[in-house]
């Protein structure tokens, strides 16, 4: 999220071409349409002997799609992320997990499930939790610390950070109305969610019944990356066609440009790893090469921001920046596009490149627009 906690979709830097899916819209599908628009249910088993099934989801009425997983072999059998809880995401994975059990022949139950993992604090892979936890009966949750209070605090985290979300609109030069505007749509679904209890949190580096655990912040704070053998799941950190979205660290700490470049240096490190299984998309088998093209595609990025600083003959705020990056974005869209140039911005900013001219205004008003402009 940035919504550190509620990201709608990844959309912002697709490399197969932006597909502007509105997250308002009504489902016009059928539920046999939904089922047949769904990517097949994939079994993937990992060099260490884990059996881990690809589980589609429909997390939003748009049709964007998320993956969880059922992981057998290491240790109780594990869900890994649970959909958004919205719509037919829910359904969807108890149906994905009765046709391992009906349609592949694995003897396994709902009920069986012991253990659920929560790689990220976005909707999108914990919004069902509680819905799930219902049905399965008992099971540990676990997540990363610092994405733990998403689960167990939930309403407290909607509320402090739509509070640094309004201060960030607002110095980044967001009209009054618009802001208003782009907080009704961020507040859209948040409400949906009960908080759960978190059993037990996953450091990095965590070894746990054959899973080891990389803390990769950046597209949020809390994410996790696990490795079974040579498959690693990477979840939002690493997608084979996206760029995932980053957001500013002035509106959630370990999220940012920094900690993400910090985390894919860590994963480019993990030898060996062969198959590589995201949170969306599809599956990749070259991983390490992935990695270098995100690490291209930022350093592109950032020298695009820094043209549209040295084109411009007047300071700049973060929504000018954005415009001129994302002109084609409407509706939520332009909300992860305030963002990810945010992150952009806030980058350079830290490293010296930019700094903030109108000082007066920054001494004198409680919380004023911000203008950068380039020191180098
Ligand atoms: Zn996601
Ligand atoms: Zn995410």
């Amino acid at each position: 999220m940035v919504l550190t906690y509620v990201h709608y979709k990844i959309t912002q830097d697709s490399e197969r071409g932006c597909e502007e899916q509105n997250v308002f819209s009504p489902n016009t599908y059928e539920s046999e349409q939904r089922m047949t628009r769904l990517p097949k249910i994939t079994h993937f088993r990992s060099s260490t002997g884990v059996d881990l099934y690809r589980l589609p989801t429909e997390v939003f009425s748009n049709g964007f799609v998320a993956y969880s997983y059922l992981v057998l072999g290491a240790g109780v059998p594990t869900l890994i992320d649970t959909g958004s809880g919205f719509g037919n995401s829910t359904q969807d994975l108890l149906n994905g997990i009765a046709a391992v059990r009906d349609d592949l022949g694995v003897p396994i139950d709902l009920q069986d499930i012991g253990r659920i993992i929560i790689t990220h604090g976005h909707i999108d892979h914990f919004g069902g939790v509680a819905d799930m936890l219902a049905v399965i009966g008992s099971a540990t949750v676990g997540i990363h610390p610092l994405d733990k209070r998403i689960l167990t605090n939930y309403a407290e985290r909607v509320i402090v950070a739509t509070k640094n979300l309004t201060i960030y609109l607002q110095r980044a030069g967001v009209r009054e109305g618009r802001l208003q505007e782009l907080l009704n749509m961020y507040g859209f679904s948040k409400r949906h969610f009960r908080s759960v209890k978190v059993d037990f949190t996953i450091e990095d580096e965590d070894t746990l019944d054959g899973m080891t655990f990389y803390h990769v912040p950046g597209h949020c704070s809390g994410q996790v990356a696990i490795q079974f053998g040579n498959v690693l799941l990477s979840a939002d950190h690493i997608l084979p066609f996206t760029s995932p979205h980053l957001a500013p660290e002035s509106i959630t700490h370990s999220t940012g440009v920094e900690h993400y470049l910090a985390s894919l240096r860590k994963i480019a490190k993990v030898p060996n790893i062969e198959v590589t299984l995201g949170g969306h998309e599809e599956p990749m088998y070259a991983l390490y090469e992935r990695i270098e093209t995100l690490q291209t595609r930022l350093g592109k990025k950032i020298e695009r921001i820094m043209d549209i600083f040295h084109a411009s003959d007047q300071p700049l705020t973060i929504s000018d920046v954005s415009k001129r990056l994302y002109p084609e974005k409407r509706g939520f869209d332009v909300l992860l596009a305030l963002q990810e140039a945010g992150a952009h911005i806030e980058y350079l900013y830290d490293r010296g490149y930019l700094g903030v001219v109108n000082l007066q205004e920054v001494e004198e008003q409680s919380n004023p627009v911000l203008f950068y402009t380039l020191l180098v």
